[in-house]
This record gives C-alpha cells, sequence and structure tokens, in this order.
C-alpha cells in the first residue's frame, strides 16, 4: 500500500509532518508538497513556467507548483509505481461549505480521485490550540478503516477536525457542506511608495450551519466527514433549463 502525501501550506508546514508521520506506519508514504504557502489555489494547474522537483529527505519532495502540480506530477510520470490514494494535509485552518471551491487542500485530494481508493483532505478547525496530532490520529484511523472496509474509489472525504485533544473529540459525524455568508470586503492599503494595494480579506461567517452541516459538526465538537463529488452539473435544474432554451417559462 503506498500513500501520496500533499497539502497546501506547504512543505515545511507542522500539519504535513504530522499527517505524514501518522501514516508511516500504516504504508509506504511519498510526500510531495507545494515549496511554499499556496492556500486558496484551487484546482489550478502552472502552465507557464515548467515544474521543478526537489528532494528534502527519503521520499520526500517539494515543487514550485500549486496542490494540483504536486498531485499530478505524482501520479502522472513522476514514479514508476503507483499510489493508492491521497491524504492531503492537515490544513492550518477549516475548509467548510464553500471553502471547499477554493481549498488547495481539497483540490489535493481532487487530483487524486481517479486512484484506487477513496482520497481524503484532512483540516483542523485551527483556534488556538493547534492539535494536529488529534487531526493525524483521526487521520489515521479513517485511513485503516478503509483498508478494512472499502468504500466506491473516486469518491472524495472532506474531514474537518476540531482543534481539541484527541480525548475531547465527541465523534465522527456525516455532513453536508454548509454555506457561508459573502466574504468581508477587500482590505486597501498602501505601499511603501504610495500605491493603492488590496488584500482579499477573511471568508464569511456560516449562513447555511444549521442540523447536518460540516459547520455544525464541528461547532458541536465532532470531526464532520463530507463525501464529495466532482460532478458540479445542477441535475435538479436540467428540466428547468430545458423548457428556458425552447422558449417556455419554467
Ligand atoms: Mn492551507
Amino acid at each position: 500500500m503506498r500513500i501520496l502525501v500533499s497539502n497546501d501550506d506547504g512543505y515545511r508546514a507542522e500539519g504535513l509532518d504530522s499527517l505524514a508521520g501518522a501514516l508511516g506506519p500504516l504504508a509506504e508514504i511519498t510526500v510531495v508538497a507545494p515549496d511554499r504557502n499556496r492556500s486558496g489555489a484551487s484546482n489550478s494547474l502552472t502552465l507557464d513556467v515548467p515544474l521543478r522537483v526537489f528532494p528534502y529527505g527519503e521520499r520526500r519532495y517539494y515543487v514550485n507548483g500549486t496542490p494540483t502540480d504536486c498531485v499530478h506530477l505524482a501520479i502522472s510520470g513522476l514514479f514508476d509505481e503507483p499510489h493508492d490514494m491521497v491524504v492531503s494535509g492537515i490544513n492550518d485552518g477549516a475548509n467548510l461549505g464553500d471553502d471547499v471551491l477554493y481549498s488547495g487542500t481539497v483540490a489535493a485530494a481532487i487530483e487524486g480521485r481517479f486512484l484506487g481508493l477513496p482520497t481524503m483532505a484532512v483540516s483542523l478547525v485551527a483556534s488556538s490550540g493547534r492539535h494536529f496530532a488529534t487531526a493525524a490520529r483521526v487521520a489515521s484511523e479513517l485511513v485503516m478503516r478503509l483498508m478494512r472496509t472499502p468504500l466506491h474509489a473516486s469518491m472524495i472525504l472532506n474531514v474537518n477536525v476540531p482543534d481539541v485533544p484527541y480525548e475531547h473529540l465527541r465523534g465522527l459525524r456525516t455532513t453536508r457542506l454548509g454555506h457561508r455568508h459573502r466574504s468581508e470586503s477587500v482590505v486597501r492599503g498602501r505601499d511603501p511608495r504610495g500605491r493603492t494595494v488590496y488584500w482579499v480579506g477573511p471568508a464569511g461567517e456560516g449562513a447555511d450551519a444549521g442540523e447536518g452541516t460540516d459547520f455544525a459538526a464541528v461547532a458541536a465538537g465532532y470531526v464532520s466527514v463530507t463525501p464529495l463529488q466532482v460532478d458540479l452539473t445542477r441535475h435538479a435544474a436540467l428540466g428547468d433549463v430545458d423548457e428556458w432554451l425552447r422558449g417556455r417559462a419554467p
């Protein structure tokens, strides 16, 4: 069993080390991660400059690219032997609701969807504790469960772990994605030469954070496990759009 580990916080991130360490006893681990923090990179590929791969330890590599570049390289020719699954993280921060559209952590997991086993993105809903060990233990338990009792391959599990000691977790919950309010306004500032610059502001608070959502589960102290799919088709709207195209009111 070979597991590819990646992240979006960069190869020096504490969460990546905790994850690789926790999965080490279960499988042969290869780490391919970005050379710097690429949080918010989503599913982007680097097409304007060549990618370079730098070893920094045994089966450890960093790349001047995005999380998607890293996983794409790793499973499309960088290594002779195939990997069975991708586990991405542990992200320093939540990936709840709309976050998954922007997340490089989730994107790395998505890029591994064609491998033999479901892929997993693991995020720590970090506040002050920074209990990466808790999330690492949860990740290894879920991987063990997948090895014992497989789920459909091509499934993507988005896992968010509350930032508490392991003993304080209340359990695991299967959830759906909630939604956030609009993000806060961009923050305007000035560079040292007096020119206007902008910073993208923080994400909004949970708007649909009710029963059954990932927001509600982590707020109540549970590990949230959301099965994701890549099909963005709004199946329920196919009929309405078809009527509309035919010139009729839906
Ligand atoms: Mn990140």
